[in-house]
């Protein structure tokens, strides 16, 4: 019998170089937290659903967590799109999902559309 994790992963693009990656989420108690970071493309993710996921909670990163695998940063804020990128302590955001600059902060929630586990 092993122990049941809840876990799941959303998808992220890196601000510095534009490119996806995935971020793996753990069910603590009653929190979520930010596990492990890793390189894919937008193609995959797409295919895997990891742009669907819906999290409510803060998930505050793990001490494990390893950071955007392409940029190392460990903080990300969400566009008004919906959208996760990194933040490297940039005053003036632009998303580079949807383009837009301003109305981004910090992450405390994601809802998007549908749940995946797996
Ligand atoms: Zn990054
Ligand atoms: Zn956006």
């Amino acid at each position: 019998m092993g122990r049941d994790i809840e876990a799941t992963v959303i998808i992220a693009k890196c601000g510095k170089i534009k490119k996806t990656y995935g971020i793996r989420l753990e069910r603590r108690k009653h929190e979520w937290y930010r596990t492990w970071a890793f390189k894919i493309n937008e193609k995959s993710a797409e295919r895997e659903g990891f742009n669907k996921t819906v999290i409510n909670g803060k998930f505050t990163a793990s001490e494990e967590y390893n950071g955007c695998p392409h940029c190392f940063g460990r903080e990300f804020i969400k566009c008004g799109c919906g959208k996760i990128s990194c933040w490297n302590g940039e005053n003036i955001i632009k998303c580079v999902w949807c383009g837009a600059r301003g109305e981004i902060s910090r992450v405390d929630k994601i809802e998007l559309n549908s749940s995946v586990n797996f």
